[in-house]
């Protein structure tokens, strides 16, 4: 039987997404895309505190050097989280209006890679790109159509990447030293019927835990056999978008939805779209990655 999490922030986020764990605070950073709110969730207190950022956000990702770094609208941008305010690093999307930042994360050495998408889910318009520590940004893959989740290996030999047009989570071959992604192969194939690869987590067994976009799970592969090992519902809510293991022991898988285009009768079966949900997990995943630049 699935194991179910819990609701824990019933925001109604519009585009629920991006969720991290920031060890340092013990706090959950997540986000709202077309909401255009950057939210940091303290499960001590239960305090969800909203900052609207004025533009679409895809993601959220520590800065070493304080504050956040951000994937908008158009590009790269940091956000300082006392202030409040929001500055434009790479905006290299710019020219590119019918797209947007979606999902990333920092790799082991500290570079923040984030991938893009077409408003109107246009196959092949999005990119990846990686943005090094010396805020240089290069594109890593075209012909991306929804770049969603990313995670890396503990021996930072392999880069998992899921475009969710694809079908699959890819494995590329990783060099830690330049940034460099190679021999891209499929170690997970979902049919096109469950719903979509959307946000992903590793743990520290190296096994992927992926939210699955319309099928109200997120699910656990272990990318050396392709083997599904287990699966949390999360009650309530189809549109599930992002995971990411937090809590003091990084044992609790924390997992965002949506809510955005759903018709009346839909709203009425996931009376809890866009709520932030919590699992406990018998296993622990691993801290994220800072941006070192
Ligand atoms: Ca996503």
């Amino acid at each position: 039987m699935a194991r179910k999490a819990d609701p824990i922030v019933q925001q109604g986020a519009r585009l629920g997404e991006g969720s991290l764990w920031h060890p340092q605070t013990e706090r959950l950073f997540w986000v709202d895309i077309i909401g255009q709110t950057v939210f940091i969730f303290d499960p001590k207190s239960g305090e969800n505190r909203g900052i609207n950022v004025g533009t679409d956000v895809g993601t959220i990702v520590s800065r070493k050097s304080g504050g956040v770094m951000l994937g908008v609208k158009g590009g790269f941008a940091s956000l300082d989280l006392e202030t409040e305010a929001i500055e434009e690093i790479a905006m290299v999307e710019i020219d590119l209006p019918n797209n947007r930042f979606n999902d990333g994360k920092c790799d082991p050495a500290g570079r923040f890679w984030a991938g893009s998408m077409a408003y109107d889910f246009a196959k092949g318009a999005g990119s990846l790109y990686c943005m090094d520590r010396d805020l240089s940004v290069r594109k890593v893959l075209s012909n991306v159509s929804i770049s969603n989740g990313l995670v890396w290996t503990a021996d930072q030999a392999t880069f998992y990447y899921i475009d969710s047009l694809a079908f699959q989570i890819a494995a590329f071959d990783y060099d830690v030293t330049t940034g460099e992604i190679a021999n891209r192969r499929a170690v997970v194939e979902l049919p096109e019927d469950v719903g979509f690869l959307d946000g992903m987590s590793i743990d520290a067994n190296g096994n992927l835990w992926v939210a699955i976009y319309r099928a109200g799970q997120v699910r656990c592969w272990d990318p050396a056999t392709g083997d599904l090992l287990d699966t949390v519902e999360a009650p309530g809510a189809k549109l599930i978008t992002s995971c990411a293991f937090g809590g003091p022991n990084l044992n609790e898988l924390y997992i965002t939805s949506a809510s955005n285009g759903l018709a009346e009768q839909d709203k009425e079966e996931q009376p809890l779209a866009g709520s932030l949900f919590r699992a406990e997990l018998d296993v622990a995943g691993v801290p994220a990655f800072e941006f070192a630049g």
